[in-house]
């Protein structure tokens, strides 16, 4: 089994780095141990977790770090950053695909499997009891995270896309019907707009989408022209995975209110880079993924206001989500467990806890101005490459640059840049039409998050001139 003291050599096959960081990249730590690690886990006695049942994880957390922020704290907190990829210390710059896991979320993970792990609700025994609290607990650090009223409004699901799926598959079932209209932007990812194709075929509804300005924003006239009574839905990424934009969410969502309709955010790629609202947005869904937050796979969360979550039917059958069941009848458990149905990812909820901490623990307005700042001097460092284009280019972005380089296809950029350790995507990205707004299938893609430096945007930069100059070399 794989222990927060376990070296992370233990994972790759015990290899040391191969090559001293660049400049600015943290030192290795010396084998045997994670950076501050408790190493409390191994052979102590199976006690009622301290790490799991204290309010904020003892092993980081506002109180102990003191609101101040560095990338370089940061990065002694994310054990993986410290791995060689191809003989180098890796570069993690696809944070918009998953962020990197801070040891206060493996170390918790760990914790609770080895010390309280059970299933949850009903259970008359310890661990039972225990694993609740922690599962609820989870629940209020969303809640508190969101500015949500209270932990009641918050879903537990497997992440944004079956956030969004359930909102279509029992909100949008019982409310569209023959004629009505959901406003899609077309810089949603397929999860925020093929639930709402599924369901609008079904009842006979229509999908419209909201064109895009040329710099990438949302077209904000065209949206307010489309907006209408037949309007029932308006699905909006609070901040883009491929382009970066952050739409006028709150404005937006008042706009169409007026017209009575619900507003759905995609707060995905929202955050881990910005405090969310969900009272102050006024939006009436909002979902997003805890592995885009620091947190593990396989969970994430849907905020709903308490009417609206009150009103919708349940989803899914099954356990957790029943209040009695006979044969000729069923009644259904309260909101929110009434769209919980079966054994969820207890354990991904627990670790989703200490990320929101994690984050929470540094100052907010020093983590936006640093990677607000370090955007810029990407942004700038890589117009110094010959044939390179950032998409995306309003004044109001999340640090995703996504990119053409003239004369490579993305798969090799990102394969090329593999080779030097730096890690990035290339594709699709999951939102094709936004993609398809400037006429490309496919592109690269950059996306940072607090714990990059400049430093690692100068390798990225670097390596994409050598392969310029490479291809030059060719003749190509
Ligand atoms: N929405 C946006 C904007 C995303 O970037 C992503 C993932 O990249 C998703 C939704 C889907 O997230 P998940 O796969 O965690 O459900």
């Amino acid at each position: 089994m794989t222990t927060p003291d376990m070296a992370p050599g233990a994972l790759w096959g015990g290899r040391a780095p191969a090559a001293p960081p660049p400049t600015g990249v943290l030192t290795p730590q010396p084998s045997g141990a994670l950076p501050g690690a408790s190493g409390s886990l191994p052979g102590t006695p199976p006690q009622p977790p301290a790490a799991l049942t204290g309010g904020r994880s003892p092993l980081g957390g506002a109180a102990t770090r003191g609101g101040r922020f560095t990338p370089e704290a940061a990065r002694q907190d994310i054990p993986i950053l410290q791995r060689p990829v191809n003989g180098r210390p890796v570069i993690w710059l696809d944070n918009g695909a998953t962020t990197q896991t801070p040891r206060q979320v493996i170390e918790t993970l760990a914790s609770y499997y080895a010390t309280a792990n059970s299933n949850i609700h009903r259970g008359a025994h310890t661990l039972a009891r225990e694993a609740t609290d922690l599962y609820e607990g989870g629940r209020a650090a969303v809640a508190d995270f969101l500015g949500a009223p209270s932990p009641d409004t918050v879903v537990l699901t497997r992440g944004t896309t079956e956030a969004i799926n359930l909102v279509a598959q029992t909100w949008g079932r019982a409310n569209l019907g023959p004629g009505d209209e959901i406003l899609v932007s077309a810089l949603e990812h397929h999860s925020n707009i093929v639930p709402w194709q599924m369901i609008a075929k079904e009842r006979r509804a229509r999908v419209v989408p909201i064109p895009l300005l040329p710099d990438g924003g949302v077209d904000q006239e065209a949206y307010a022209s489309l907006l209408s009574h037949r309007t029932q839905l308006v699905a909006i990424s609070h901040a883009s995975n491929v382009l970066g934009t952050v739409p006028p969410v709150r404005e937006m969502t008042a706009l169409a209110h007026r017209y009575g309709a619900r507003v759905l955010v995609d707060g995905a790629q929202a955050v881990a880079h910005f405090p969310v609202d969900v009272q102050q947005l006024g939006a009436d869904f909002y979902a997003f993924s805890a592995h885009k937050l620091y947190g593990p796979t396989g969970v994430g969360a849907l905020y709903g206001k308490p009417e609206v979550l009150a009103a919708m039917p349940p989803w899914q059958g099954g356990g957790n989500m029943i209040d009695k069941v006979d044969f000729d009848h069923v009644t259904f458990a309260p909101v929110p467990h009434r769209f919980e149905a079966g054994t969820g990812h207890i354990a991904g909820v627990v670790g989703l806890k200490p990320a929101i901490d994690w984050l929470t623990s540094f100052d907010h307005e020093a983590v936006a101005a640093y990677e607000s700042a370090l955007l810029h001097y990407a942004e700038q460092a890589l117009a110094t490459v010959p044939g390179l284009e950032v998409l995306g280019t309003t004044p109001d972005k999340i640090a995703v640059m996504t990119f053409t380089l003239a004369g490579n296809d993305p798969m090799d950029i990102a394969r090329w840049l593999d080779q030097a350790g730096i890690a990035i995507r290339a594709g699709h990205h999951c939102a094709q039409p936004s993609l398809r707004h400037y006429g490309l299938e496919s592109a690269a893609r950059a996306s940072l998050a607090l714990y990059n430096t400049a430093e690692e945007v100068d390798e990225l930069v670097a390596a994409l001139h050598q392969l310029q100059a490479q291809g030059a070399g060719h003749g190509g």
